[in-house]
């Protein structure tokens, strides 16, 4: 293990050409640059797929709101201190920067009618939201005021939270291995002492009750004044290289939005019911999820979302036409590749460990004229040359698995 600032997310976000953070821009409000970019896209769809074949339908939905939608959430009664103030356009024309995405997915429930048929009714977005931090807890990607958050609303019969809590744990503990996340322990976040919740306290038993059933048999700790505002919450934490503890998932139950926005569905019965509100993110805000990957992987991400997945190396002038032919079908084959022909073949080969691409292509004269590849893997490993195909489709294999190691396991 480095020392805690040798592997700081923003220390290696700067070497790495990650992300930037310009005083001219904002404190709190980071700039993602084309390799940071490369690899949140990467994630981004992989989220999105998990998302789609697990049964959730996506959404696009504004970053900001008219001030009455946030009134009738709650959002301004309760969480006001943590917003930007409102932007008055005229004395009846007020809006508001969303800190949450709950509330325009309360309205793709209720824009139409719906059924029971309908239930579980998942709507997901990874979509922009806003938190007024005070300037000096911010720093990097860990602590921002413009969030892009991974988040869905399960709206479900009552009956139905105990499975719909247990295949989402299902779908984080996936996306945790696929990208390397380590969590530290779980935690029921709970309410405490005071005003600041809404709903009554049979409500909250419920709901504590439910999510307590759907931890049984696992390890967990109690967090009194933990719970979100108008629930309980499971949350999964992680520890950061400096020790400091964070929550990455989160499944939270609401019983007060249905209410507030008179949410219901037709039952078999033929009558109206109120839906149960499921809040969860699988892997969070892409903020904190990159703070967090950029110290546990030291910069080294898995294959499957590294900003560069293989650098061509010619080892002179005379691969220089192979080396853009394999660079072409490497780009047709999903990869993103680069080549390199500017100096030294050591100075290149120590350039991209310094980038920790994880694969390298040398192409000397033998392996360009018979259509081989000799690849070195981030760490230094060198392969046999092998038959270019066979290389592109030994990478392309482990990006589709999005395995975490460099080589299949058999
Ligand atoms: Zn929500």
């Amino acid at each position: 293990m480095q020392e805690p600032d040798m592997i700081d997310h923003r220390r290696l976000g700067r070497e790495l050409d990650l992300f930037v953070s310009d005083p001219l821009a904002g404190a709190g409000l980071p700039i993602w640059l084309p390799a940071g970019a490369a690899a949140r896209h990467a994630v981004e769809e992989y989220v999105r797929e998990l998302e789609r074949r697990s049964g959730h339908q996506h959404v696009y939905s504004p970053p900001l709101g008219k001030r009455e939608l946030f009134e009738l959430s709650g959002h301004l009664g309760y969480f006001a201190d943590d917003m930007f103030p409102p932007m008055r356009l005229s004395a009846d024309d007020e809006f508001v920067l969303r800190p949450a995405l709950c509330p325009h997915h309360a309205l793709v429930f209720r824009a139409r009618g719906r059924s029971y048929r309908e239930l579980p009714l998942r709507i997901a977005e990874l979509g922009g939201m806003y938190r007024s931090e005070r300037s000096g807890v911010l720093g990097g990607l860990s602590r921002v005021r413009a969030i892009s958050l991974n988040d869905a609303h399960t709206f479900c019969a009552p009956q139905q939270v105990g499975a719909e809590v247990a295949e989402i744990l299902g779908l984080i503990r996936v996306a945790h291995a696929a990208l390397g996340v380590r969590p530290a322990g779980f935690r029921l976040s709970l309410r405490g002492p005071g005003e600041k919740y809404v709903g009554d306290d049979a409500q909250w038993a419920r709901a504590e009750d439910l999510l307590r059933a759907a931890l049984a048999g696992m390890a967990y700790v109690e967090a009194p004044g933990e719970a979100a505002f108008y629930g309980p919450k499971i949350d999964i934490q992680i520890v950061d290289a400096a020790g400091r503890e964070s929550t990455i998932s989160t499944i939270q139950l609401d019983f007060d939005k249905p209410e507030r926005f008179d949410l219901s569905y037709t039952g078999a019965d033929g009558s109206r019911h109120r839906p149960v509100m499921l809040h969860r993110s699988l892997v969070g805000s892409m903020e904190r999820l990159f703070a967090y990957l950029i110290e546990v992987h030291e910069g080294a991400f898995p294959a499957w979302y590294a900003p560069v997945q293989l650098v061509l190396l010619p080892v002179d002038d005379g691969q220089a036409d192979a080396a853009a032919d394999l660079a072409r079908r490497a780009a047709d084959a999903g990869l993103r590749v680069e080549v390199d022909a500017a100096g030294s073949l050591g100075a290149r080969i120590r350039d991209a460990a310094r980038r920790r691409v994880p694969y390298l292509g040398v192409l000397g004269a033998r392996e360009a004229a018979d259509g081989r590849l000799a690849l070195r893997l981030r760490g230094g490993r060198a392969l046999d040359p092998m038959p270019a195909e066979a290389a592109l489709a030994l990478i392309g294999g482990q990006v589709a698995a999005r395995a975490t190691d460099l080589l299949p396991s058999d």
